[in-house]
Formats: structure tokens, C-alpha cells, sequence
């Protein structure tokens, strides 16, 4: 199995609350923990891979740094290594699927970035590398449908609103937290979603005891919603972990043991759908890296435990 990751998937933006070391401590503890994996540096994606799903205007934004505000609307400081480091980012996903075609699975061990849509960042994501990827693969006639499963804490709402104009494309979205125009919204109950016949969210509403029971459930209700309307070609996995509960933006009690069991049944799912399938590391912010780190690292577990039965 491989799993790619770059040193240059982290952009300096300097101390901020996106932990940009993450990246490189899940490849590092992947390396140690499942020697079975190789890991594998991808090329970067280029202005014509990001143009199929972004304005022209708004890729030159991040890649020139004007206007400021448009390079800036993912709400980090803009810095010359932005461009390079979000064009690697975005070809780890690609190059993550296209490798999950040949191996059933793979990873791309940086972010999806599902809040950004066509004209603008939001939530720190400049671009929507899952997107990306996925009209990549398009383009290369290697793929003709694909869903995207989003199980990080916020809603994948940038992912979403990139799928209302993509008939091909399925996306769910399970979140604990809402997200829209730049704001989360703790209490999953304060906004009301318009989905379309394509893209789908699913809120985690907090229960006093039960919030593993309930997401366990939720997930087992809605996956068949991906195959609804035939076998997508391929899925792409936002497997957050921003729903621990030290997470600063987690209403939910859930701990790394109940992720863990959350990844099996995705994984478990595809396999026996037999469809390929491709996660990204998506949130998780929780102050104590190593929480972050080993919960990214039990996807990994669960994905190399599924696959290589
Ligand atoms: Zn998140």
C-alpha cells in the first residue's frame, strides 16, 4: 500500500492554530508503526488542474498574493510558498486516487481543504483538493462518478456547493459542527441546509452518553446513500479527527477508540462494495499534537487492517 506526503505540504504561515507540522509527525508515525506502507512523495498539481474547479482569478490571487483579500479569504497570512505548498497538497489527493484504482486504497496524509469552493478560501482551505483530484482523474478518463464521504467535525460545505454543479459527483457530509460564509457554528441546530439531489448533510446532533452510538449509527444509515444511484468510480475519505472530544471545537464526547471503529466501517464498506477508496487527514485541532497524530494513525491501522485481509 502507499501513502503520499511532501515536507512541502506545510506552508509557513507561522504560529497559527492549523497544526502545519501535522502532516509530517502522521508520515513519521506511519513509518515506524506500519513498515508495510510505503510512503511516497507526489507532484505538485498545475494551474490547469486547479482551474477545472477554481476561477482563474482566484488561483492567481494565491499565486501572486493580489488581491491580498481573495489570497487571504482561507484566513491565513499569504506568503510566496502559499501557491506551491496547496498545488502539493492537492496532488497528494490526486495522486492518492489515482493509486487507490490500482490498490484498492491509499492516502494522501494532508488536508482535503472541503470548506474552499470556486471563487474563494474559507476555514484555512485555499483550495478544494478533493475536487481537484477528482476532475484530474476525469480529465485522465480514468474515472466517470466519484463521491466524496466527509466525516470531519465541520460541514464540507465548500465540497458541497462544488458538487450542486457536478451531476457526477456524490457528496455526503456527517458534521458535528456547521459551517458557512467563514463562521462555524457549534450548535449543529442554528442553520437549516438546502441540499441537492448530489450532496447530502447529515448533522450529529449531541446526545448526554450516546454520541458514539449515534454517529455509528448515522454512518451505517447513510453510506448506502453513496451507492444510491450505482457504484461511484472512486471515494475520497475526509477522515477528520477535529471530533475528539479535547477538540476546541468538539460539542461531542467521542475518543480516538470510537474513531477507530468509525474508520473500520468505512473501510469495511468500500471494500465490500468494491470500490476504491482514498482518505485525506483533514481537521484536528486538538492543543495536544500527540491526540491528533495517533488518531490519524488508527485510520491508517484500520485502512492497512481492512485491505490487506
Ligand atoms: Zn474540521
Amino acid at each position: 500500500m502507499k501513502f503520499f506526503h511532501h515536507p512541502g505540504f506545510a506552508a509557513p504561515i507561522g504560529r497559527h492554530m492549523v497544526p502545519v507540522a501535522k502532516p509530517a509527525l502522521v508520515a513519521a508515525a506511519v513509518v515506524k508503526v506500519l513498515p508495510q506502507i510505503e510512503i511516497v512523495e507526489p507532484d505538485p498539481v498545475g494551474i490547469e488542474d486547479l482551474c477545472r474547479v477554481h476561477l482563474p482569478k482566484y488561483v492567481e490571487a494565491v499565486r501572486t498574493g493580489n488581491p491580498r483579500s481573495l489570497a487571504e479569504s482561507q484566513r491565513f497570512p499569504w506568503s510566496p510558498e502559499l501557491f506551491g505548498s496547496v498545488c502539493l497538497t492537492s496532488g497528494g489527493v490526486l495522486a492518492a486516487a489515482r493509486q487507490s484504482l490500482e490498490d484498492g486504497a491509499s492516502a494522501a496524509l494532508a488536508n482535503g481543504f472541503h470548506h474552499a469552493s470556486s471563487d474563494h478560501g474559507e476555514g484555512y482551505c485555499t483550495f478544494n483538493g478533493l475536487v481537484v483530484a477528482l476532475e484530474a482523474l476525469r480529465a485522465e478518463r480514468k474515472i466517470s462518478t466519484a463521491a466524496v464521504l466527509d466525516l470531519d467535525l465541520h460541514y464540507g460545505n465548500g465540497t458541497a456547493l462544488l458538487a450542486a454543479t457536478r451531476p457526477w459527483l456524490r457528496a455526503l457530509s456527517i458534521y458535528g459542527n456547521d459551517y458557512w460564509m467563514n463562521r462555524s457554528y457549534m450548535d449543529v441546530r442554528a442553520r437549516y441546509h438546502v441540499d441537492g439531489p448530489n450532496h447530502l448533510s447529515v448533522p450529529l446532533v449531541p446526545t448526554k452518553g450516546g454520541d458514539r452510538d449515534n454517529m455509528l449509527e448515522i454512518l451505517e444509515d447513510w453510506l448506502p446513500w453513496l451507492v444510491a444511484e450505482g457504484r461511484p468510480d472512486v471515494i475520497l475519505y475526509q477522515a477528520g479527527v477535529d471530533l475528539l472530544r479535547e477538540d476546541p471545537f468538539s460539542p461531542l464526547d467521542l475518543g480516538p477508540e470510537d474513531l477507530l471503529e468509525r474508520d473500520r466501517i468505512v473501510f469495511e464498506f468500500a471494500k465490500r462494495e468494491g470500490i476504491p477508496i482514498a482518505w485525506t487527514l483533514a481537521g484536528g485541532c486538538a492543543p495536544d499534537i500527540g491526540k491528533v497524530v495517533e488518531a490519524h494513525l488508527n485510520t491508517a491501522m484500520a485502512c492497512s487492517g481492512v485491505f490487506a485481509k
